[in-house]
Parts: structure tokens; C-alpha cells; sequence
């Protein structure tokens, strides 16, 4: 089992990359399109910054670019198998797919991005950041 400290746990679990406690996303289920996307601006657990700076999370869309030319080749690889070249089964298991991951690869992408800048810290919960409301 990957444990709590690494970067995988908290991109598996979408938590904060500092503490591993807190959750990266507002509501845990991904399939909730309304509120796919919506993140605390700090991590309720130490105060870690999810918002670092505007924009910061267009970097995720490479990784999700990315993750979405692995699903597809593997996706291509299966149907290949099955149905060779024929392509209404291609298109639309690629449709399908790419359309019902879609939540998914989303959120581990950012889990992803913001793990690429911070760092686990095992005291951040003991050294939780004061944020003061302006
Ligand atoms: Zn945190």
C-alpha cells in the first residue's frame, strides 16, 4: 500500500501535497460536474496555498494532454484487438472514454501539477499557516 508521505498518496487520495490531510477538491466526488473543478483557495489542514497564483493550474492541462494520449493509445491497443481498423468502434470507444475519464483525469492532474512545486512536510500540521481574512 502506498503510504501517507508520498507524492503518490496524495495525487491517489487528491490531497494537500504539505500535509496529506486536507482534500484538494471541495467535494470528493469527481462525477459531481457542477463542482468538478472547485478547490479551497487554502488547505483546511495546514494552510497550505491551492491558488498560488492566476493561472497557476494551466500547467495541468500538458499533464492532462498528456494523460489522455496514454488513454487513448491503450484504448486504440484494445479496440485494435477486437475490431481491427474499423473505425465507428475507434471513435466511439475513444468518445466514451476519454468523455467518461474526463473528471478524472482533471483532478489527478492538477494533484499532479501542485505536487510538482510543494513538498510533504510530516510537521505541517504542527506548523499550520495563519491566514488572515482581509
Ligand atoms: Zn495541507
Amino acid at each position: 500500500m502506498i503510504k501517507r508521505g508520498s507524492k503518490i498518496y496524495s495525487i491517489i487520495h487528491l490531497k494537500c501535497p504539505r500535509c496529506h490531510e486536507g482534500d484538494l477538491f471541495t467535494v470528493k466526488n469527481a462525477y459531481r460536474l457542477k463542482h468538478v473543478d472547485k478547490m479551497p483557495d487554502y488547505c483546511p489542514k495546514c494552510g497550505e496555498d491551492f491558488q498560488r497564483e492566476v493561472g497557476f493550474y494551466y500547467g495541468a492541462m500538458m499533464i492532462s494532454h498528456a494523460s489522455t494520449t496514454v488513454i487513448a493509445v491503450i484504448n486504440h491497443i484494445i479496440v485494435f484487438s477486437i475490431y481491427g481498423w474499423e473505425l465507428a468502434p475507434n471513435l466511439i470507444s475513444l468518445v466514451v472514454v476519454i468523455v467518461g475519464l474526463f473528471p478524472l483525469v482533471f483532478r489527478s492532474s492538477r494533484a499532479i501539477w501542485i505536487n510538482m512545486f510543494s513538498k510533504f512536510d510530516p510537521l505541517a500540521l504542527q506548523n499550520k499557516i495563519e491566514r488572515q481574512k482581509i
